[in-house]
């Protein structure tokens, strides 16, 4: 036993050797010689634990190099949830990855070329989103939704109230809560109304002296059904404070396939004085806090000291462009992806598994954490024994499906078309390692 140790320990191929490895030098080069370090010491364990041949061990540090250095891994979503939360919420165009390269490197983005003076930062991405809503007198970006609450409660209600109706008092998603975001800043909450029914003189007894706003907040991710009763943005106005309105999606104007979902320029319309948004949900964009209203507000909000913590990085303003005056994005695609063509996709696909026990099956789609908590959309699935749900998460190729009674259901609606060849081939090699196991 310690001498087949010994042997074993004299055939690992020296770590400087493996290194020279051409391919190992070109991964080097790209992801940092770190990592590709880590991944060659990590073979030649496997070899000591006899699970490798030596020969095999460039050729296993090679496999088990990530893509990029970014740290995450690129996933297959086939989840059927077009905004997954714990997959990154939007996925970007290819217009705003593009801009998100090139805007990597030294930019204008505070500095007018012209003059050789400094400019407002993120000017043209402002610009686009003012052109994208002309009923907003000024707009502001800041990091995400919470941050744009954040400042909005800040600037305009920190030591005084803020009032807004029980049945709105939401907790977003992982235990965030919009009741302790808005106390955190100063600001105190005067709850009017129930859960259930508020009326507009609920707010008017409310209002007072030592009122900030009034703040209306859109459910996006419950409904509220039966003997019920809520406010519009247009009944709120005259009561002599400014009206907030967080619509949480990001629709910058009116969707017909969404027709439940706030949109921006509606909301400011019917009368709201500031609207706030994600960038990152229905829009399709990057993570991002939009502020659109009145002019003299969002000028507080920007001047705010706090202003200056919570804005954007220049990778953000070059996305959010690329999405508002760029193509389609796949968002906006995949909610309007054509059952059939989406049917003769997983057929396909399906036909490139023969003993995989793979089914084509009639599933829906769900637009998740971003909004239309009742949007149902028809789509398709490919359906496979649950217990490939591991592998196919652990592959090369990481698939994310849904697990429902026992079957792993895999729905192309979110994964791009040109990544079937890829999909299959990572349920091929989940197949293989199954049979491998002996499962
Ligand atoms: C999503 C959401 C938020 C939080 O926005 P983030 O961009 O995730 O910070 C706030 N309010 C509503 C109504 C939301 O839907």
């Amino acid at each position: 036993m310690a001498e087949a140790t010994v042997d074993r320990r004299r055939l690992v191929p020296r770590t400087d050797a493996v290194l020279a490895d051409p391919r190992l030098v070109e991964a080097a080069a790209r992801l940092g010689r770190g990592p590709v370090k880590a991944a060659v010491v990590a073979a030649q364990q496997r070899v000591r634990a006899g699970e490798l041949e030596p020969a095999q061990v460039a050729a296993a540090a090679v496999a088990a190099l990530p893509g990029t250095a970014g740290g995450l891994r690129t996933v297959l979503n086939a989840t059927g949830v077009i905004l997954h939360t714990n997959l990154g919420r939007a996925a970007l165009s290819p217009a705003a990855l593009a801009a998100v390269v090139a805007a990597g490197g030294h930019t204008d983005v505070e500095l007018d070329l012209g003059t050789g003076r400094r400019a407002r930062r993120g000017r043209t991405a402002l610009a686009a989103l003012a052109a994208a809503v002309p009923a907003a007198g000024d707009v502001h970006v800041v990091n995400n939704g919470a941050a744009a609450l954040v400042l909005a409660a800040t600037a305009l209600a920190a030591g005084r109230e803020i009032v807004v109706s029980r049945g709105e008092l939401v907790e977003i998603g992982d235990g965030f809560r919009l009741p302790d975001l808005l106390e955190s800043t100063g600001a105190r909450l005067r709850e009017v109304g129930t859960t259930n029914r508020t009326a507009r003189a609920d707010y008017a007894a409310a209002v007072g002296p030592d009122t900030g706003f009034i703040l209306k907040v859109h459910p996006s991710n419950f409904v509220v059904r039966g003997f019920t009763r809520a406010v519009e943005v247009g009944e709120l106005t005259g009561l002599g404070v400014p009206v907030v309105a967080d619509i949480g999606s990001g629709l910058l104007a009116p969707d017909p396939l969404l027709p439940a979902e706030p949109d921006a320029a509606s909301t400011l319309g019917a009368g709201a004085d500031l609207v706030i948004a994600s960038g990152d949900k229905l829009l399709g964009g990057p993570q991002a806090g939009l502020l659109l209203g009145a002019a003299e507000l969002v000028g507080r909000l920007r001047r705010h000291p706090l202003a200056r913590a919570l804005r954007v990085d220049k990778l953000t303003l070059a996305a959010l462009q690329a999405t508002l005056t760029g193509p389609a994005t796949p968002t906006w695609q995949a909610l309007r992806y054509d059952p059939g063509a989406l049917r003769a996709r997983t057929e396909q696909a399906r036909a490139g598994l023969a003993d995989a026990d793979a089914e084509l099956v009639e599933s829906v789609a769900v637009v998740g954490g971003g909004g239309a908590p009742e949007l149902e959309l028809p789509s398709w699935a490919l359906s496979l024994p649950g217990r490939y749900a591991e592998a196919l998460r652990l592959g090369p190729t990481p698939v994310v499906g849904r697990v429902e009674r026992g079957r792993l259901l895999l729905d192309l609606r979110c994964v791009p078309a040109d990544r079937d060849a890829d999909l299959v081939a990572a349920v091929r090699a989940a197949v293989v390692a199954g049979r491998a196991e002996g499962r």
